[in-house]
């Protein structure tokens, strides 16, 4: 099947002209067509698009860049001219939104030629950590039906697991790219805040949104990376910063490159099978070449209270723009402006984002703002502070990316602080605005996927790229697939 290849793969047999895109994306298609009845990993398909587009670039024949006739899936926030993009909330399904532009993102991929071949689902505006506030419904997880794919980025995550595409765009806010590659057996790069533009990505919350990749190798994050990242003038918080040859310079060794394994995330209440894929990926690296070393991050336990005030926040101030007056839902004959908003509001917007702009609103409401927000963003710092000390003694640290494998659906909806504190172990990196690399190290005995988490300092991608590939070359975890 030509949908399981990887990029690095396929663009060797596109070059030589042993397959064509259009070859390429028709397998992308049937493979579709074939498993997401069971997957719910599509929420738009672009079909008739990816074709025209494939064969426009089969015609032309030029295959230089990696990407070129390349098909992908984007989670479903990401804006493209002429495409519904709904961030799976009703108040964008309703009445359709389609964006009239790009988002940088897409633009630089449709620049190389890469394909899109539609929409991934997601978690409404991203916030969750399995899929399961979806407008469309819950995405499955490909290796247990019965299981979530994770979250928010769980439809690209589980649509690359199960070879739906070559790869699929992401979004990680506090761990939506690095959780869901770890349940769902993929590669998934989180970068420094800054590094990727967020134009014309739905923002969640802007302080720690940032844009990434779920892919099927270390290699292939690398190619993507390399194309999407750098300054955008129509973002000012992106860094004018070289972006450096990922892929050339992951393929250095890792001969005494210095790897801490920080004792705050190796918990008493995690699952011992996921420590134990975790230590034995500190050996796989120590025989590689790498050093191991003890570290301690002291603040690592106030990161999920802290990010659960910052997000929520920054939340509320993002959803203010959808009032349904100039797009999305609408409601018929409304009583007074109040009663408008009021509707629009309480039918669009699904229960967890209400939760979130209800604790949002609350904590930056006057009298109470120096007590949560402002307190948070001083507790963010002393994590961030954590981060500088321990870089100064390692090059990049070794974690798990969630304390348990894949859970069963609906095992936490009806307790939103339980899901909340999955995300412990990957929302720390997110507060510091540093990057972090989801690479497959085990199965549990129940054959779901373990992943690990490798984390750097500020625009520290191509070192991660570097630890992760060595490690992909020295095992084979990455390489199995589920069988659906
Ligand atoms: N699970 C986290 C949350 O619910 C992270 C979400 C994200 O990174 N978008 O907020």
């Amino acid at each position: 099947m030509l949908s399981s290849l990887t990029i690095a793969q396929a663009h060797e047999q596109l070059k030589t002209k042993k397959i064509s895109s259009q070859e390429l994306v028709q397998s992308c298609i049937d493979r579709i067509e074939s498993v997401d009845k069971n997957l719910n990993a599509v929420v738009f398909r672009n079909f008739d698009r990816a074709l025209e587009e494939a064969k426009r670039i089969d015609t032309q024949g030029t295959f230089d860049h990696p990407l070129t006739g390349i098909p992908y899936l984007a989670k479903d926030v990401y804006c493209e001219a002429g495409v519904p993009t709904t961030a799976c909330s009703n108040i964008l399904r309703d009445k359709t939104y389609i964006p009239p532009f790009d988002s940088t993102t897409k633009k630089r991929l449709k620049a190389v030629g890469a394909i899109s071949i539609g929409k991934a689902n997601t978690d409404e505006f991203t916030c969750g950590g399995s899929t399961e506030w979806s407008c469309y419904g819950v995405t499955k997880n490909p290796w247990d039906l019965t299981r979530v794919p994770g979250g928010s980025s769980g439809g690209s995550a589980a649509a690359v697991a199960a070879d739906e595409c070559l790869f699929a765009l992401g979004t990680d806010t506090g761990g939506s790219i690095r959780q869901p590659a770890s349940y769902c057996n993929c590669t998934g790069i989180k970068v420094t805040y800054g590094r990727t533009s967020r134009y014309g990505v739905m923002s969640f919350a802007s302080s720690l949104d940032s844009i990434g990749t779920l892919a099927k190798t270390t290699e292939d994050a690398a190619i993507i990376l390399g194309t999407i990242a750098g300054k955008d003038p129509l973002d000012a918080t992106t860094g004018d910063i070289p972006v450096p040859d990922y892929r050339r310079d992951m393929k250095q060794d890792i001969k005494g490159l210095r790897i801490g394994l920080p004792k705050e995330y190796f918990l008493d209440g995690m699952d011992p099978e996921v420590d134990t894929a975790i230590r034995a990926a500190a050996k796989t690296f120590e025989s590689l070449g790498a050093t191991i070393v003890d570290i301690s991050l002291p603040n690592t336990a106030y990161g999920v209270a802290t990010y659960y005030v910052i997000a929520p926040c920054e939340l509320s101030s993002n959803m203010a723009r959808y009032d349904g007056l100039r797009f999305g839902h609408t409601a018929p004959k409304p009583k007074d402006l109040l009663d408008y908003y009021t509707r629009i509001r309480s039918e669009g917007f699904g229960p967890e984002v209400k939760r979130r702009i209800m604790i949002g609103t609350y904590a930056l409401s006057a009298g109470y703002y120096d007590a949560y927000y402002l307190k948070a963003q001083k507790i963010r710092t002393l994590v961030r502070q954590d981060f500088d000390n321990a870089f100064n003694a390692v090059d990049v640290l070794l974690t798990p990316c969630a304390p348990t494998p894949a859970f069963t659906i609906g095992a936490h909806t009806n307790d939103p602080v339980q899901m909340y504190l999955e995300d412990a172990f990957t929302i720390p990196a997110s507060l510091a605005g540093i990057p972090g690399l989801a690479i497959p190290c085990g199965f549990s005995k129940n054959t779901l996927p373990i992943g690990m988490q490798l984390l750097g300092p500020q625009f520290g991608e191509s070192t991660l790229f570097r630890a992760g590939h060595a490690y992909e070359q020295a095992t084979e975890w990455h390489k199995k697939r589920p069988t659906i």
